[in-house]
């Protein structure tokens, strides 16, 4: 196995090797030359074509992150009321598209995810659900009816 980062880092030079090859007497020395020569040659074919994978890769990633970059300039954090956030259209830069909201977990992710409208609560929040994290999230402020005369948190009749 051809150690190319250590024979790149030797001064390996091809067309002095081939030289040296050439002035070699002995047939079996200049044999295993060049088997040696063909192996170093196979090997930095083979980490070309890794290096081109990997390369391809990049450029994928790269071509997603400003997509991305592009993508999320269109929305704004906000905060619903009570804390709870997510990212929303922003009118200017609808492009045509209807308001809608996206994952603040998903958008962290940079992922896209609009989630869906699922019901309004008894105290007050918006119920939205996000499929790829399948995940239910709270929007607006809870609000919770004050405790009734004579009544103090934590006390439960279950005959009223
Ligand atoms: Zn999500």
């Amino acid at each position: 196995m051809v150690d190319i980062p250590s024979l790149l880092s030797s001064g390996f030079n091809l067309a002095e090797t081939i030289k040296s090859i050439v002035r070699m007497k002995n047939e079996v020395e200049k044999n295993k030359a060049i088997r040696e020569l063909d192996q170093t040659y196979m090997a930095l074919r083979e980490e070309y074509g890794r290096l081109q994978e990997e390369n391809e890769v990049l450029r994928e990633d790269n071509k997603k992150f400003k997509a991305w970059d592009t993508e999320n300039n269109r929305y704004k954090l906000r905060d619903f009321g009570g804390k709870t956030f997510a990212y929303e259209l922003d009118p200017e830069k609808a492009n045509g598209e209807e308001p809608h909201l996206l994952c603040p977990t998903c958008f962290q992710k940079k992922r896209k995810s609009i989630i869906q409208f699922t019901r309004k609560l008894g105290n007050g929040q918006d119920s939205y659900r996000c499929s790829p994290c399948n995940e239910y999230i709270y929007l607006g402020e809870a609000k919770y009816e004050p405790n009734p005369p004579g009544r103090h948190y934590g006390e439960f009749d279950p005959y009223p």
